[in-house]
C-alpha cells in the first residue's frame, strides 16, 4: 500500500539506457519512508504502462521528479491523464527542471493538471504537503523546498529492481562555480552548498556493500567532488579500505587539483570519470564563466586528460559547441584541442548549446542574443531556447559539426564502456 507514489518519469529515446538510479526520486522517497507509505514508480523503465496501474486503495498523492526538460514534458502528459481519470489525486511536480523554471520566473502556475509545484530540495517540503493532504488542508500551488542542511541516507531497497541498478552516494550538493549555462549556481538561492561529512559517506558506502556485495558499481554523485581536495582524498582512501573491489564513477572538473588525490584514486577501480570541459576556446570559456583564467584552465585540462590516460583511468569528456559568440575560429580552437589530444580523449560527447531555465543565459537571453547577433527560438513544450542562427553557423550546422567530431574521435568500444554508465 502506498499513500504517495514518487515517479521517475520516462524520457523519450533513452529507455533502458541508464543503469543508475534517479537520485532525486530515491532521496525524496527515503526521506518520506519513516512517515508515510511511499512507493517509487520507475516509469522510465516501463513507459508503456499507465501510472494509474500502480495506484492502490491508499494512493492519494503522485509526485513527479523532473530532472530535465524532456522528463518535464512527459510528466505533464502523464499528469493530465491522471487528472482526467482520477481528479481527486493530488499531483506534485518537482526536480531540477522545476527549480529552474521557478528561478527564471516561468513556472506554469495555471497548469490545472498539477496541484502543486515543489521547486528546490523536496525532503522536507513534500513531507509537509503529504501531512496537509492527510488533514485535507488546501495545498498552495507552489511550495518552495526547505534547506535540509544535511544529506539524508538512502534506502536503496525502495527502488524497483534496485539489485540491477547502480547505487549512488551523494558526496555533496550544489556547486561553488558559476557557469552561465548551468543552473547549479542558481540553486544556491534556494539551498546552501553542502559538502557531506566523510563519516556519512563512509556509512552509506558500507550500507551499499551490505546490500550489493563488495564488487558493486557505485556512483559518487555531486558536482563538487574533487573541489574539496582534503574531503576527496579522505573519501578515496576510505573507499579503498571499505570497498576496494567496487567500481566507481564520478564527475571532476578538468582543472581540479587532481594531484592531491591521484594516489588514492589510482588504487581504486574506476569505471568512469566524467569531465565537463565544455570548450577549448579561451574567449568562449570566458563567456561561459567556466573559469576566471581560461588559459590556465586549458593547460590544466590538457594535463588532466594526459595523466588520466597514462594511468589508464577511464574517462569521458564533454564539450559544448554553439555558445554565444561562437564562430569559425573558436570552433577551430576546440576542434584542434580535441584532434591534437585524440589519443588521450577516447570518449567524448559534443553537444549543441541549449539555454535552460534557471541559468544566467536563460535569464539574460534577449540581451545576449542581441549582443551576439543570434536568432533564437523558444521551444514551448520543453521551455528552453535554442540558437537558430549565429554569425558563422546555423543551429543545424552546429549539430552536424558536433556529430562529425564525435564520429571521428570516439573509440566506439571505449565510448560504450564509459558512456553507458550514465546518471540522472
Ligand atoms: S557546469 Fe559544473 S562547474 Fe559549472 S556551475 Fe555547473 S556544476 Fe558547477
Amino acid at each position: 500500500m502506498a499513500f504517495i507514489l514518487v515517479v521517475n518519469p520516462y524520457v523519450p529515446g533513452q529507455v533502458k539506457q541508464d543503469k543508475v538510479m534517479n537520485m532525486g526520486v530515491l532521496t525524496v522517497a527515503s526521506a518520506l519512508a519513516d512517515e508515510v507509505d511511499v512507493k517509487i514508480v520507475d516509469h522510465y523503465s516501463n513507459p508503456t504502462r499507465s501510472i494509474s496501474e500502480w495506484f492502490d486503495t491508499d494512493t492519494q498523492v503522485v509526485a513527479f521528479s523532473c530532472s530535465g526538460a524532456e522528463s518535464y514534458y512527459t510528466s505533464l502528459i502523464e499528469a493530465r491523464k491522471i487528472k482526467l481519470g482520477y481528479p481527486d489525486k493530488v499531483i506534485l511536480m518537482g526536480g531540477q527542471h522545476i527549480s529552474g523554471l521557478f528561478q527564471s520566473g516561468i513556472l506554469p502556475v495555471n497548469e490545472v493538471a498539477v496541484d502543486c509545484f515543489t521547486p528546490g530540495p523536496g525532503e522536507i517540503s513534500i513531507g509537509k504537503i503529504v501531512n496537509a493532504v492527510k488533514k485535507r488542508e488546501k495545498i498552495p500551488k507552489v511550495v518552495l523546498g526547505e534547506d535540509p542542511r544535511k544529506i539524508y541516507s538512502l534506502n536503496y531497497s525502495l527502488y524497483p529492481d534496485w539489485k540491477n541498478l547502480i547505487p549512488c552516494v551523494e558526496i555533496g550538493r550544489g556547486c561553488n562555480h558559476s557557469c552561465n549555462f548551468c543552473n547549479s549556481e542558481n540553486m544556491r538561492k534556494i539551498s546552501r552548498y553542502i559538502c557531506r561529512d566523510v563519516s556519512e559517506v563512509d556509512r552509506e558506502v558500507k550500507t551499499i556493500v551490505d546490500y550489493y556485495g563488495d564488487d558493486t558499481d557505485i556512483f559518487l554523485f555531486g558536482s563538487i567532488f574533487g573541489e574539496n581536495t582534503r574531503q576527496t582524498a579522505t573519501v578515496l582512501n576510505d573507499l579503498y579500505e571499505f570497498a576496494p573491489r567496487a567500481k566507481y564513477t564520478f564527475n571532476l572538473r578538468t582543472d581540479c587539483q587532481w594531484e592531491k588525490f591521484i594516489d588514492p584514486l589510482e588504487k581504486l577501480k574506476i569505471r568512469s570519470v566524467f569531465f565537463g570541459m565544455e570548450s577549448a576556446s579561451k574567449s568562449i570559456l570566458k563567456k561561459m564563466n567556466k573559469s576566471r583564467n581560461p588559459e590556465h584552465y586549458i593547460e590544466r585540462s590538457k594535463m588532466a586528460i594526459k595523466k588520466f590516460s597514462e594511468e589508464n583511468i577511464p574517462f569521458f569528456t564533454s564539450f559544448i559547441l554553439g555558445y554565444w559568440g561562437e564562430n569559425q575560429d573558436t570552433i577551430n580552437e576546440t576542434k584542434c584541442f580535441i584532434y591534437k589530444n585524440r589519443d588521450c580523449l577516447r570518449a567524448i560527447g559534443v553537444n549543441r548549446f541549449y539555454i535552460y531555465p534557471g541559468t544566467y543565459d536563460f535569464d539574460n537571453v534577449q540581451e545576449l542574443s542581441h549582443v551576439y547577433g543570434c536568432k533564437i527560438q523558444y521551444l514551448d513544450e520543453l521551455q528552453l531556447y535554442s540558437i537558430l542562427r549565429q554569425r558563422d553557423f546555423t543551429g543545424e550546422e552546429i549539430e552536424k559539426i558536433c556529430r562529425s567530431i564525435e564520429i571521428d574521435c570516439n573509440d566506439p568500444d571505449y565510448y560504450e564502456k564509459v558512456r553507458s554508465w550514465r546518471f540522472r
